[in-house]
């Protein structure tokens, strides 16, 4: 039996600890990952605090390796490729295929059976260990060795492309788009300040749309240096909230999950908006809609949508968007990562860095 060192937790129940564990390799295993970093998000720290409900350890045992963002190196590879060769850097999957149709046709990030796995997260083992063992047909090839300093961003931007591919969906039941098809006009407001809100924010003015990036406390001066350099316009709510409230808003990203902030700026929606759920926060205080609300939500069309993870083409678009920011934006899109940790520091799980943005653990 192989061992490495792993990040991990007893799910839902949550802590987290360090340890070398077993390393499986399974038949439909034919490369080899080391893995060079770990993303850490919202969700790592909502599984390690217990507050994600549906998280659950693989069958049989009573740890789960956490640890969904990564970027790795092909170690070895156990198979004919004409795509990937030793030392490529690559990005894993992090959903596994279930029975239904969508599984069957790739898209088990829309699975309807619940029958799907996820890295990390819910019954299968995830990335933050030294190496661990995959199949050539869940790995994403990054396309440019340059982008070695910002590709760990691939995992969580794919859930904004998959984010956007529903906008563009939901947008179409009403002219939406200007003349010119693009959003130049609207705006876009992003409730939160973490990664996945820049990261959304960043590609709601890839889009066109005017973008606000909003939270209920001030964001440190390089998080608004950041935003400068991407065009986007930072409010602290809880200090003034008529910049929000007063034009209006055409479509509106929550990835905060606090249903009090969504009701709240859910009634700055103009007519034909939409509403993109995104965050989770099962430990969020109640907040009640009443019968009035319900009207204003007909009267306007507005629509509610729901968006999970994302498949392999989401990825792939990932990382096109993330080379042409690289070079659009110098280093301004490395900045986003905001700190680099061992695997050791475990208090990164529990303890948010300050003026974080994404955190990495460094292999
Ligand atoms: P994060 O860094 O924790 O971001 C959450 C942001 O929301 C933080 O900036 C937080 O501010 C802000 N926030 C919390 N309550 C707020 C409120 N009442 N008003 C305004 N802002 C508020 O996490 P992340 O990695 O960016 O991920 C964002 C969320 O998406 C997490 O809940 C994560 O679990 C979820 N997620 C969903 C998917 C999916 O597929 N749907 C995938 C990945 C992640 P503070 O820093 O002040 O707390």
């Amino acid at each position: 039996m192989e061992y490495a060192k792993s990040i991990y937790t007893n799910a839902p129940g949550g802590g987290v600890k360090i340890d070398k564990l077993p390393v499986q390799r399974l038949p439909e295993h034919n490369v080899r990952l080391k893995v060079l970093l770990n993303g850490m998000c919202g969700t790592d720290r909502g599984i390690v605090s217990g507050g994600l409900s549906f998280a659950y350890n693989p069958q049989n045992s009573d740890k789960l390796i956490i640890g969904h963002e990564s970027l790795c190196i092909i170690d070895e590879i156990y198979a004919e490729s004409e795509e990937f060769k030793v030392g490529d850097l690559v990005v894993p999957v992090v959903r596994r295929p279930g029975d239904c149709v969508n599984c069957k046709i790739g898209r088990q990030d829309n699975c309807s059976d619940g029958k799907k796995h996820e890295a990390g997260i819910t019954g299968m083992d995830g990335f933050m260990r030294e190496y661990f063992y995959d199949s050539l047909d869940y790995i994403v090839k990054v396309p440019d060795k340059e982008m070695i300093d910002v590709a760990v961003l691939t995992e969580p931007l794919k859930n904004v492309v998959k984010g956007f591919e529903v906008f563009d969906i939901v947008s179409k039941r009403a002219i939406f788009a200007n003349e010119y098809s693009t959003f130049e006009g609207k705006r876009c407001l992003v409730i939160g300040s973490g990664s996945e809100a820049f990261l959304y924010s960043m590609m709601a003015r890839e889009h066109g749309f005017d973008v606000i990036m909003t939270n209920r406390h001030p964001i440190e001066d390089k998080k608004l240096e950041i935003c400068e350099r991407f065009g986007i316009n930072f409010v602290d709510y809880s200090a003034d909230a008529s910049q929000i409230t007063g034009p209006g808003n055409d479509l509106l990203i929550d990835t905060s999950g606090d249903p009090g902030t969504i009701f709240r700026f859910l009634k700055t929606l103009n007519y034909n908006g939409v509403l993109i759920l995104f965050g989770t926060n099962g430990r969020a205080p109640p907040a009640q809609l009443n019968g009035n609300d319900i009207d204003f939500f007909i009267e306007r069309n507005i629509t509610v949508a729901g968006t999970v993870d994302a498949a392999k083409i989401h990825y792939i678009k990932a990382l096109e968007y993330l080379r042409k920011w690289k070079y659009a934006y110098g280093n301004t899109l490395s900045q986003l990562i905001t700190g680099t940790y061992r695997p050791e520091d475990l208090e990164i799980f529990t303890k948010k860095p300050a003026g974080e943005i994404k955190t990495v653990i460094k292999w």
